[in-house]
């Protein structure tokens, strides 16, 4: 197995270039899997041609996909559905019984890519980086579930890192390939128009290339220039932030709603505070519901998630989580007021609110649990695959 470039970097093509030896760990990079953020795919190239250019041995194998291949032809986020909400088993399950001829633009952009993804997922030790940009202003962050693999590779990114939006947001790829238990991150550079955003992205890709153990830290000379560009786009900002609120724009209301002009991501916001106008004209304000961190506010016409709220996280909550975590407290659990095993390991435990409301959400956190589905009084949490 040598370590040549084995596909040309072919701006259309699905395979954007694939680097390395195939029998050690494997980083995969997604970009573009919104076509209105280019900036991850020059980001892409980018190192693609750098490591190219400096004939460098990997330890493992790169490989970079593009996402939204139409999506990016036509610079529009998706043609008939948003690619980054498609990955959940039931969605998968219907992609497979359904024959490719009644895909719809993205359903056939998403068959194409995990006909790539598939053999690369089988394999043992992979990561996965998804290139993401955003259409409002804001620091660089990163987005994963809260798995105890998932944070050594977060966290070398030196961004604030963003915990629970899949709480919050169903169907993403990372959170399929989280599931699998690989280690799946979003890294968002910035505004997806200023060439700031794919200097951030490229850096972090470097990042990830060591912290995945595909190149060694001495095979990226100029690691600590990527780590100091990262870190000085986000100085000054919370470590880790849990994601605690999405406001869902009504599927009527996708074309008409209107974020307040100059909201950055990452700005402190009061409770009350006027941030958006639900759809046409001025007769419905949408004020922010609590005093937090305002992540992500749309300024583009597509998609339904309007903006997010967050909370900042203390580190000890961080490592009190890992070392419960590592216990295995599964079962016990199950002696707990109102909590019942639904599942034999203990892996999904459904909760009465009516008992046992005062530690629900936190308590099953920081156990490494997320919130799957509400039935009523009842809470259902599932455990996120740790590796242990
Ligand atoms: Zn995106």
């Amino acid at each position: 197995m040598g370590s040549a470039l084995q596909t040309p970097a072919e701006p259309a093509a699905r395979v954007l270039g694939r680097v390395g030896r195939s029998d050690g760990p494997t980083l995969v990079v997604t970009a573009g899997i919104h076509g209105n953020e280019p900036a991850g795919v020059q980001a892409a190239q980018r190192v693609l041609g750098e490591l190219a250019r400096r004939g460098t041995a990997l330890r493992g194998e790169f490989v970079a996909l593009l996402g939204n291949r139409a999506g990016l032809a036509r610079e529009t986020r998706f043609l008939d559905e948003d690619l980054n909400r498609l990955w959940t088993a039931e969605r998968l399950a219907a992609l497979h019984a359904r024959p490719g001829a009644l895909d719809h633009a993205e359903q056939r952009e998403q068959r194409e890519l995990l006909a790539e993804l598939e053999p690369l997922l089988a394999r043992e030790r992979v990561t996965l980086l998804d290139l993401h940009s955003t259409s409002g202003g804001g620091p660089p962050f990163a987005l994963a579930g809260d798995t105890l693999q998932n944070r050594p590779v977060a966290f070398a990114l030196g961004v604030p890192f963003l915990l629970g939006l899949e709480e919050n947001v169903s169907g993403t790829l990372v959170e399929h390939v989280g599931a699998l238990g690989h280690v799946a991150v979003v890294i968002e550079g910035g505004q997806s128009r200023d060439p700031r955003t794919v200097e951030l992205l490229e850096s972090a890709l470097w990042i990830t290339l060591v912290s995945s153990g595909v190149a060694s830290a001495a095979d990226v000379a100029d690691l600590e220039l990527h780590r100091e560009r990262l870190c000085a786009a986000a100085r000054g900002l919370p470590a880790v932030i849990e994601v605690a609120h999405r406001h869902d724009i009504a599927a009527e209301d996708e074309q008409r709603f209107e974020m307040l002009p100059g909201f950055e991501g990452f700005a402190r916001i009061e409770r009350g505070t006027l941030l958006a106008h639900a759809g046409g004209g001025r007769e419905r304000p949408v004020h922010a519901p609590f005093r937090g961190i305002l992540l992500m506010p749309r300024y583009q016409r597509q998609g339904r998630d309007g903006f997010f709220l967050g909370r900042s996280v203390s580190p000890l909550w961080l490592s009190l989580s890992a070392a419960l975590r590592r216990l295995h407290l599964e079962r016990a659990l199950g002696l707990l007021p109102g909590v019942r095993i639904e599942e034999r390991a203990g892996h999904v435990l459904a909760v009465d609110r009516r008992i046992a409301r005062f530690f629900a959400a936190e308590l099953f956190h920081l156990l490494g649990y997320r919130r799957s589905e509400e039935r009523g009084h009842q809470l259902v949490v599932s455990r996120r695959n740790d590796r242990l």
